[in-house]
């Protein structure tokens, strides 16, 4: 992967190059990033940048066959390491060259997935996916080896709160003393499950969300459309390039929202009245496609956060513009400090079903139900 096909983080790739090109790239680095910001895509671009052999000032070359390699992630000298379980195929002592195949693909496709993504893709069932000690004993054979054609040997660990503590505290002993040439590229989410020496061993790089002009320009140069309804998927799907680029998928994307959440919040508020209406609804509903109604469920979430900054009057924080918002206003004060959460709660599950095929007739049904008792709690 090269750096211009990292989506935005300008700043981010200036510090990278800067380190490589000051001859000051450091052994252990933390890429500190929110879901959907691109931080294995950046170790991915970095890693194939230090091992470029006609890299430019700004790029790896991405034809030398170090960079097809690195494409490939065969490259002998680059080892990944993820969260991984036992499953139907491996039965005991998952490790991540088992899933290797599925890990390649996975990457190849679309780098910026999500935790639960990669969950599903190794079909493990309700198995917690970890970096097993085993894991930590495999690194430190791989970077005792010599290094077969790069200057480098790069260790990308994806996750790194995944690591349990023994395999934490295993690594830190590499940390501490890492054969010449090593870096390391630990990759996480949660900084806060990070054990705090191995944060005190390596440099920490933030990666942000990615910048909402550069996703803008991303999804105009993918799907010509006004530069507003842009800002509504970049809004909806927080930023997140993998959220965005599924939203993408479907040919025939409608993002106005506005009038189908209108139209179900009536049916919520009197939803024996209007059985019919309920019906129809759900009807087109079932039509859109699952992305789009995971889409759907989280602009309803988002709007219904947006009407409660409204109602308390806190408008300065709205990502909403005020034309969009103007159409919530009659309906903002049915959400309150005593129905908000449970009313995003029922949102989010109804996401997650539909992300294991629920059947969206009957779950909009129970929906609408479970949403009509909180609207009307006073
Ligand atoms: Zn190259």
């Amino acid at each position: 992967m090269k750096f211009v096909n990292v989506i935005g983080q300008q700043e981010v790739k200036d510090k990278l190059l800067k380190s490589v090109a000051d001859d000051r790239i450091s052994h252990a680095q933390l890429f500190l990033a929110t879901e959907g910001a691109g931080a294995l895509a950046m170790a991915l671009a970095y890693s194939q940048y230090i091992n470029c052999t006609n890299r430019t000032a700004t790029d790896s070359c991405g034809t030398c066959s170090s960079c097809v390699k690195c494409a490939k992630l065969i490259h002998p000298d680059v080892h990944f390491f993820y969260p991984v379980s036992n499953s139907k195929k491996i039965k005991s002592e998952a490790k991540s060259i088992d899933y290797i195949e599925s890990w390649r693909s996975m990457v190849t496709s679309h780098p910026y997935f999500t935790f639960e993504d990669w969950t599903m893709e190794m079909d493990i069932e309700n198995r917690q996916p970890i970096i097993a000690e085993r894991e930590s004993s495999e690194i430190i054979k791989r970077l005792s080896l010599k290094s077969y054609e790069a200057e480098y040997k790069t260790c990308i660990i994806w996750l790194a709160e995944k690591m349990n503590d023994t395999t934490s505290n295993k690594l830190l002993k590499i940390l501490e003393e890492p054969p010449d040439k090593t870096l390391f590229i630990l990759i996480t989410e949660n900084y806060d499950q990070i054990l705090p020496t191995i944060i005190s061993r390596t440099q920490l790089i933030k990666i942000n969300r990615i910048a909402e002009t550069d996703l803008v320009q991303y999804i105009i140069a993918k799907k010509p459309m006004p530069q507003g309804d842009a800002m509504r998927i970049v809004h909806i799907c927080e930023n997140n390039l993998k959220k965005i680029d599924n939203a993408l998928l479907d040919d025939k994307v409608d993002f106005a929202f506005e009038k189908k959440f209108l139209e179900w919040m009536r049916i919520c508020l009197k939803p024996i009245d209007k059985a019919k209406e309920m019906i129809a609804f759900n009807a087109t509903v079932a039509e859109l496609g699952r992305e789009q109604i995971k889409l759907f469920l989280a602009f309803c979430i988002e709007t219904s956060r947006e009407c409660l900054l409204h109602n308390y009057g806190h408008q300065s924080m709205h990502r909403f513009t005020d034309e969009v918002f103007a159409g919530f206003t009659k309906f903002a004060p049915f959400i309150h400090q005593k129905n908000i959460q449970p009313f995003v709660k029922e949102l989010s599950d109804a996401s997650y079903h539909i992300e294991r095929n629920a059947n969206p007739k009957i779950l909009f049904m129970d929906l609408t139900f479970k949403l009509a008792r909180l609207l009307n709690i006073k």
